[in-house]
């Protein structure tokens, strides 16, 4: 098992109220469901879990992940089943509280799926006791004739949350982007969009600029640039890091050489999440205990990181301090040594 605390600090962890916000359902896939549905085909899990794993590329990850994806979710239904237990194991074993999860348009469409159902399917999994917001994930060319009916169909639909910008970083940003992201928001919708992985800080910048965003999935890379992290920091840009993904993937070449510390040391609300666990092998409580493992990220530390992912949450108020409040007790507690 990587990263593995001691046990003070995996009793805290266990404790500690945590949020998923960069979570895609379909690389969040259970992989009992997947052997359950296709037991020819998938029989041990992949060779990607091993903690020295690293993928060739954006394009071998993608793969691999597509070939469990599109053996699974033919169906809303099948969303259902697999939110539910993703969800259920969130709660009981992460107690995680609040998750963002994004559904991909192209698996819409691929599947001729209803994607307004799939939507509300991944939205009545939440358990009593946890908030789960729905976004649809949209690839940078994923906006074209078969897709686009449903794509602004999808801007009425109550159970969407918002948008997520999906696929591979080194695509053009396309003209309709900048227009669909702003009609988004007007509708009420969040918006996000995956940016910094394997793009620079350029990368990041431009969907800053052009789409409006104040949410970077990963964002990392930005670290490469200081004035870019003073601004992120100045206009409140938060990043959704996950980063036992980007070492898996080679976006940093070791957990010690994350930049995650420096982003924050910079100002920049970081929060941490598992990205596509059936791809990495990874849990939640994994990611915080390699901060602690490769950065010495004690108690505190880890906290704040717990917190920032409820300061960015699509929260009432009175959640997000209730929760906010219980870390603070949890930390305040005699025996906690932050
Ligand atoms: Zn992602």
């Amino acid at each position: 098992m990587p990263y593995s605390p001691d046990p003070d600090l995996a009793a805290f962890l266990r404790r500690l109220p945590k949020t998923e916000t960069h979570l895609h359902i379909e690389g969040a896939l259970p992989w009992e469901l997947l052997t359950r549905t296709a037991p020819d085909r998938f029989t041990t899990p992949p060779a990607s879990w091993a903690d020295d794993f690293r993928f060739a590329d954006f394009a071998h990850f993608e793969k691999e992940l597509l070939d469990m994806a599109f053996a699974f979710y033919s169906s809303p239904e099948r969303y259902h089943e697999a939110a539910r237990e993703v969800f259920r194991r969130l709660a009981e074993e992460e107690n995680v509280r609040y998750v963002e999860t994004s559904f991909a348009s192209g698996m819409v469409e691929f599947a001729g799926l209803d994607g307004r159902e799939v939507a509300q399917a991944i939205k009545a999994a939440a358990p009593p006791g946890m908030e789960a917001r729905v976004f649809l994930g949209i690839h940078r060319n994923g906006y074209h004739d078969a897709s686009r009916g449903f794509i602004e169909d999808s801007l009425d639909w109550p159970e969407l949350d918002g948008y997520d910008l999906h696929g591979a970083e080194t695509m053009v940003l396309e003209p309709w982007t900048g227009r669909f992201w702003e009609q988004a928001r007007a509708a009420g919708k969040q918006t996000k969009a995956h940016a910094g992985e394997f793009s620079g800080p350029d990368g990041v910048a431009r969907v800053l600029d052009e789409l409006g965003v104040k949410r970077i999935q990963h964002g990392v890379r930005a670290a490469e640039d200081a004035h870019l992290l003073a601004r992120m920091a100045r206009e409140g840009v938060a990043c959704d890091v996950c980063p036992i993904s980007n070492v898996k993937l080679g976006v940093v070449t070791d957990m010690a050489a994350h930049p995650l510390p420096a982003m924050l040391a910079a100002g920049v609300l970081c929060t941490v999440s598992t990205d596509d666990p059936v791809s990495f092998g990874n849990r939640l409580h994994q990611e915080y205990a390699a901060l602690a493992a490769a950065h010495g990220f004690g108690k505190r530390r880890l906290a704040e990181v717990a917190a920032n992912g409820f300061r960015v949450a699509l929260l009432a108020e009175d959640q997000r301090a209730a929760a906010l409040a219980e870390i603070d007790r949890l930390l305040a507690e005699p025996e906690t040594t932050p």
